[in-house]
């Protein structure tokens, strides 16, 4: 009878997602630091801090890795400051992402005036800021879920060329909903900025911990305030199409140490 109960609690425990590491660009690396004892180990990769996670009684450290990284060796640092840290080398994998080739008739469409030029710019600046973005947190829940009901239309890395003319790599997950659908939180987490930018529309960040961080592009509503804390699941706004966009849907970014990471890979497949 014990062994049934024992059973059934097996069967009925909710199974929680593993993050899908993969060191390639544009994915995340688990490396390995040893027996969890504190302090927690801090590590750096350029200027920028690491998240460090206890897995089964050992320390270990995700890096999301930028899309641009060339296969080959990434040097990370160990120690209290990225100056006065202590070189591991991670071994980078290369990976292949499609190449998608658009025509738009308006030229207006590919080419931006110096005044939305110069709104683009300071816009990117802003969200690099915000993405580098740090709260020291114990734990980082890595057990994301889909933010809409919908299909994924669009994935991350995709390489995109607008008549020819290379743009930057698709930084994010599209999902295809209807305007007003709801859009919800991947995870817990405190919302770090609302905006309403140019390529991105109305946006919204929530900062799950320790550099990791979910922005929510193209929305039609906002319901959530910069500071809120939010449930896992918890709705921050509906889906819509504002900014730069070609229809209703969903983009979906997942940023990890200020770096654009696959989404794909927080999600149960
Ligand atoms: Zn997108």
């Amino acid at each position: 009878m014990r062994c049934l109960l024992l059973l059934l609690l097996l069967c009925c425990a909710p199974v929680r997602a593993e993050l899908q590491a993969q060191a390639v660009p544009g994915g995340v690396a688990r490396l390995e630091l040893g027996p969890a004892v504190e302090p927690r180990p801090q590590l750096w990769l350029g200027e920028q801090p690491l998240a460090v996670v206890a897995r089964q009684g050992r320390w270990q450290a995700l890096v999301g890795i930028p899309l641009d990284t060339p296969a080959g060796s990434l040097t990370l640092r160990q120690g209290p400051s990225p100056a006065q840290g202590m070189p591991l080398v991670l071994e980078v994998r290369p990976k292949a992402y499609p190449a998608q080739h658009l025509r738009l008739k308006n030229k207006g469409q590919v080419e931006l005036s110096p005044e939305n030029e110069a709104r683009v710019a300071r816009e990117h600046e802003e969200i690099r800021q915000l993405k580098q973005h740090w709260r020291d947190t114990p734990y980082v829940d890595t057990d994301f879920a889909l933010p809409a009901d919908g299909r994924v239309s669009g994935h991350f890395g995709v390489r995109r060329f607008f008549n020819g003319q290379p743009r930057a790599p698709h930084s994010g997950m599209d999902l295809a909903a209807p305007r007003g659908a709801p859009v919800r939180a991947a995870a817990g987490g405190k919302v770090l900025a609302v905006a309403d930018y140019f390529f991105n529309g109305r946006s919204v960040f929530v900062d799950h911990g320790q550099g990791l961080i979910s922005l929510y592009c193209h929305l039609d509503s906002i319901t959530v305030r910069p500071g809120q804390w939010l449930e896992k699941g918890e709705p921050v706004g509906s889906v819509g199409s504002t900014g730069r966009s070609t229809g209703p849907h969903l983009h979906w970014t997942v940023v990890l140490n200020g770096t654009n990471v696959d989404p794909a890979l927080f999600v149960q497949p």
